[in-house]
């Protein structure tokens, strides 16, 4: 099965789409054609564990790899999650549902690829004749960069160097990274905001000098970031999880099906609950939740994708995206695989700020999505409901789902049951949390993480208490010009 550019012909095979990240065009790479899925595939799936269906969904999706080895990298990806189903759907009231997402080390959902990622990364380059060690190198507003340190730490055949705006995280964020473990990792604050750290990274891959003394070491570059092939496909294989999970314990029909509900940034989780319902999960309605950046509810709305308006910090950081790259997948979709349309509507977003599909391309968007959004006081009062209606603690990411969810059946009166996706735990932003319950804290994340726990009696994860007393490996920091001079000294 050959992956396509979204903005030009080229097919490759699924190892060289891995290691490229992004296509030599700029655009992304997205499968020729889909498996097609029966409700036996679904069956079948109950009876296996999640490293056994993630090992089946990338074998349907991913050519050059055998399920016999995806499931040797799967077992090791998802050992050190702390649920034995890996990604378990939690049953609310009112027919609602929780895909949680966020056991894995970092307490995030970005572990359920970056945990896979290395081993893909590492097996494709084999496979493709690549030699050198894969220098993962990344810039980081908080969430992604710890999912990356610990998915490739002491991967052999790889190191990672992490770049975060020195004071420009949250100080969970920056403990989390600070403290990070492993032979191969590297982590060095910049003196600059998270717009340098990115600028400076990508100003590396551009710099061939840098790239030749770093091939004089034996390493080629590469990223983690969530435009990679290798991150967008172990996430569909949570979602054929969930509607398997929903199926054989009887909570949802075949012919009924379920909506799913994601809190949304970068459209990356939500694009693979696409690919699963374009596959034959039986998925109905994706609900895209945003907070108060809510460029996608208008694109969604109006079929008009604006990101010329004010950027808003919320509490719901990792949604504070104005730019959601992984759209250009479903753009490409929308075209009918034209790619010389979606290389236009790209190149007009970044010159005039905006670009318009046409009215039968938002037809069909909206027979498949709903838009919605929740600003940071509906957020709250979200985590305030669900905890006192359903016992359930969520975090302001999947409150945000949580909150977008009821507007969509008040407004649609639609009564499918809902998968609303989980994406953090509740103690990754404790003190959020805590306010919205009406507890009051006073000071650090820990001590508000112990009034949560005392508060609710749902018990923090071991590794929020771990980090308090964790030691300090990485304090180097760089000006932002220097930061080629960083990763070299790495690996001095
Ligand atoms: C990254 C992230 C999101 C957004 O996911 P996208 O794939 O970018 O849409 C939502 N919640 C949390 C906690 C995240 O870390």
């Amino acid at each position: 099965m050959p992956y396509l550019s979204t903005r030009g012909a080229e097919g490759v095979s699924a190892p060289e789409a891995i290691v490229r990240g992004i296509a030599p065009d700029g655009g992304l790479y997205v499968p020729a054609s889909l498996p097609a899925l029966t409700k036996a595939d679904f069956d079948a799936f109950a009876a296996l564990d999640y490293p056994a269906r993630a090992a089946r969904t990338l074998s349907w999706l991913l050519d050059g790899f055998s399920e016999k080895e995806l499931l040797a990298m799967a077992r090791a990806a998802y050992a050190r999650f702390d649920d034995p189903a890996v990604a378990p759907v939690k049953a609310l009231s009112g027919r609602r549902f929780v895909l949680e997402l966020f056991h894995g080390p970092t307490l995030a959902f970005k572990d359920m690829a970056l945990q896979m990622l290395p081993h893909l990364m590492t097996a494709a380059a084999r496979k493709t004749g690549e030699e050198r060690e894969i220098a993962i190198l990344t810039a980081t507003s908080g969430d992604t960069g710890k999912a990356a340190l610990e998915g490739f730490r002491d991967i052999a055949g790889t190191s990672v160097t992490v770049f975060y705006p020195q004071g420009g995280v949250s100080a969970v964020q920056e403990k989390q990274m600070v403290t990070s473990q492993g032979r191969n990792v590297h982590v060095v604050a910049v003196k600059g905001n998270f717009d340098d750290a990115q600028t400076g990274v990508k100003a590396l891959f551009a710099d061939a000098d840098f790239r030749r003394e770093m091939n004089a070491l034996g390493k080629t570059l590469s990223s983690a970031n969530s435009i990679n092939l290798g991150r967008l496909a172990p996430q569909v294989a949570y979602y054929l999880s969930a509607c398997a999970d929903l199926l054989s314990r009887g909570e949802i029909a075949w012919e009924e099906g379920v909506n799913v509900c994601v809190p949304t940034g970068n459209f990356g989780n939500i694009l693979a609950a696409w690919y699963a319902r374009r596959m034959g999960a039986p998925i109905r309605r994706l609900i895209c939740a945003s907070n108060r950046n809510d460029v996608l509810t208008d694109f969604i709305r109006t079929g008009v994708y604006d990101r010329r308006r004010d950027f808003h910090k919320t509490i719901s950081p990792s949604m504070d995206i104005l730019i959601s790259s992984n759209l250009e997948r479903y753009l490409w979709e929308l075209a009918e695989g034209d790619c010389a349309q979606v290389h236009a509507w790209m190149e007009q977003l970044k010159t005039e700020g905006a670009y318009a599909v046409s009215e039968s391309a938002k037809a069909r968007m909206r027979a498949c999505f709903f838009g919605g959004f929740a600003d940071d006081k509906a957020t709250a009062a979200s985590i305030a409901r669900v905890w006192r209606q359903d016992g359930y603690l969520s975090d302001p990411h999947t409150a945000v789902a949580l909150a977008v969810l009821e507007d969509y059946r008040h407004d649609s009166g639609d009564p499918t049951p809902i998968l609303a996706v989980s994406t953090a735990s509740p103690y990754k932003f404790s003190a959020d949390v805590a306010a919205a319950l009406g507890v009051s804290v006073s000071g650090d994340a820990f001590d508000a993480a112990r009034a949560l726990e005392d508060h609710t009696g749902v018990p923090a994860p071991r590794a929020v208490k771990e980090l308090k007393t964790l030691p300090v490996l990485h304090t180097r920091v760089c000006e932002k010009g220097r930061m080629g001079e960083a990763v070299l000294r790495g690996f001095a």
